[in-house]
């Protein structure tokens, strides 16, 4: 059985008993000030709002400004991070069920 990224899960059987060893996941973020210094003159244009659409190059820096001025230090790098802590911690990581691909919990 393979999961999204083409990883084999791996099952161990016994007389007894199935242990499935579960894939796990954890998303990427992105430090705010970073993108700030990195792009002090280059246009940031890869940001998204919550809608998918494309911010421009004057309102990203707006929005990643505000994001700071709330004690956010990362953003996300998805937009289906369940529990992403944006003042320091990231992403919790998240379980998948091998059954079918999809988040089995928030949290490890
Ligand atoms: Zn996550």
């Amino acid at each position: 059985m393979k999961n999204l990224f083409g990883i084999s899960l791996l099952s161990l059987a016994n007389t007894e008993s199935k242990i499935k060893i579960m894939a796990t996941i954890v998303h990427l973020s992105v430090n705010i000030q970073r993108i700030l210094d990195n792009y002090r003159n280059k246009k940031i244009n890869f940001i998204q709002d919550d809608n998918g659409k494309m911010l421009g190059d004057k309102v990203a820096r707006v929005e990643l400004k505000f994001l700071q001025s709330k004690g956010h230090k990362l953003i996300s790098c998805s937009n289906d991070c369940i529990g992403f802590d944006p003042f320091g911690g990231g992403c919790p990581g998240h379980i998948i069920n091998p059954e079918n691909n999809t988040l089995l919990n928030s949290t490890l």
